[in-house]
């Protein structure tokens, strides 16, 4: 028995905006859009996140709020410009978005391992996407960082609940940037290590909404942050200081 492989801890991380760059590959598509066809910017974000919260968020919600949008600044038939349209397919095509992966995740991720951390990836978004324009790009080493890697199109509290199973002594950290995504589902899954990477450039279609108690939460800007958090918890039982990072 002296041969299993030793577990301090298990992490569940979150991909985008947490390990690589999402929304401003949104944010530089919706941008240009913006230029073109001279919508309101405040007009655009009302409509988009009103539509995502009422219908829920799926990968033609960007789409039909800019030809929305678009229709409402003609003032007649005449000035439709099909261009437009073709400008509209191109800049929601997601599939040929830039999701560069952040400088300091492969290093990250490789400290948890070396200190005897079991690492999970949970990510919610179109399978293709995530896998042939993220995960697959990031490359092997990327891969092999994860036990396991899960894509699903929402994440919910089963999702999570089996990462408490694995092993009963080692304690489970969910990380992510989203209070009303990952981090709410794993604390109703029972995960009680909560750790909100804080964008100021966070998702928009994060309503936030979570009924985590706030002291629950800890609040870091990276994962580099969230790594020293963790490991100095799990070695020094310190308090965290960001500062001393
Ligand atoms: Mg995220």
């Amino acid at each position: 028995m002296d041969n299993l492989p030793i577990v301090n801890g298990i992490a569940v991380i979150d991909l985008d905006d947490t390990l690589s760059s999402c929304q401003d590959a949104y944010n530089k598509s919706k941008a240009e859009y913006l230029l073109k066809t001279r919508v309101n910017q405040k007009e655009f974000d009302y409509l988009d996140v009103a539509r995502a919260k009422a219908i829920g968020l799926n990968k033609y919600n960007f789409k039909e709020t800019m030809l929305m949008l678009y229709a409402r600044t003609l003032s007649d038939i005449t000035q439709y410009d099909p261009e437009i349209e073709q400008l509209i397919d191109r800049l929601t095509d997601t599939s040929k978005y830039e999701y560069p992966i952040y400088g300091d995740t492969m290093e990250s991720l490789q400290r948890l391992r070396d200190n005897h951390f079991l690492l999970f990836l949970v990510t919610s978004g179109i399978e293709k996407v995530q896998r042939k324009c993220k995960i697959n790009k990031f490359g092997k080493k990327f891969k092999e960082m994860f036990v396991d890697i899960t894509i699903v199109d929402r994440k919910t509290p089963e999702i999570f609940s089996r990462f408490l199973q694995i092993d009963p002594d080692a304690p489970v950290y969910s990380i992510g940037n989203s209070l009303s995504s990952e981090l709410h589902n794993s604390y109703l899954a029972g995960i009680t290590n909560l750790i909100h990477i804080s964008k100021k450039n966070n998702w928009q279609y994060d309503n936030g909404a979570h009924s985590i108690p706030e002291e629950k939460i800890i609040h870091v800007d990276n994962i580099t942050q969230a790594v020293d958090y963790i490991l100095n918890n799990q070695y020094k039982g310190e308090n965290y200081d960001p500062s001393k990072s």
